[in-house]
């Protein structure tokens, strides 16, 4: 297998759209869930606040990050993917997120059921970012198991 070049996954559309216009950047203060993520190693960061709708579906998600391209257009990413999302739906599509970055190559029907997350897949292709990639993901599931 090739090795990919790293300005490939800089350059790749999805991620450099959420790495200018990251989405839903405002800290929500009266949040029913706050979570916050350190990888040291890079000195990313993650906090992510969580509002739920009397439906007990994630209503607005809030978003801010410090650190590589890679952690910051996760981060967006994931604000928007689990939008509407139960927390346990959230959690599983975490577990999902996590087995498309580790271990082996992921199945095409699993990159699919990700859609625009399937990108970062790319990032394998750097085992020392996918720690960047997962730091979002991490980070909610520890909030979500507190
Ligand atoms: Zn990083």
């Amino acid at each position: 297998m090739a090795l990919g070049n790293l300005d490939e996954i800089y350059r790749d559309d999805v991620i450099l759209d959420h790495r200018r216009n990251p989405r839903n950047p405002d800290r929500i203060d009266d949040a029913d869930r706050f979570m916050d993520g350190v990888n040291p190693f890079c000195g990313d960061e993650i906090h992510l606040q969580i509002k739920l709708g009397p439906n007990g579906r994630v209503m607005q998600v809030g978003f801010q990050g410090e650190g590589c391209s890679i952690n910051q257009a996760t981060g967006s990413m994931l604000s928007e993917a689990i939008k509407g999302l139960t927390l346990s739906e959230a959690a599983r599509l975490s577990d999902r997120f996590h087995r498309m970055m580790e271990g082996s190559e992921p199945p095409p029907e699993l990159l699919n059921s990700l859609g625009d997350l399937g990108v970062l897949s790319k990032v394998r292709d750097f085992p020392v970012r996918i720690k960047c990639a997962l730091l979002a993901w991490s980070t909610l599931e520890d909030g979500l198991s507190s």
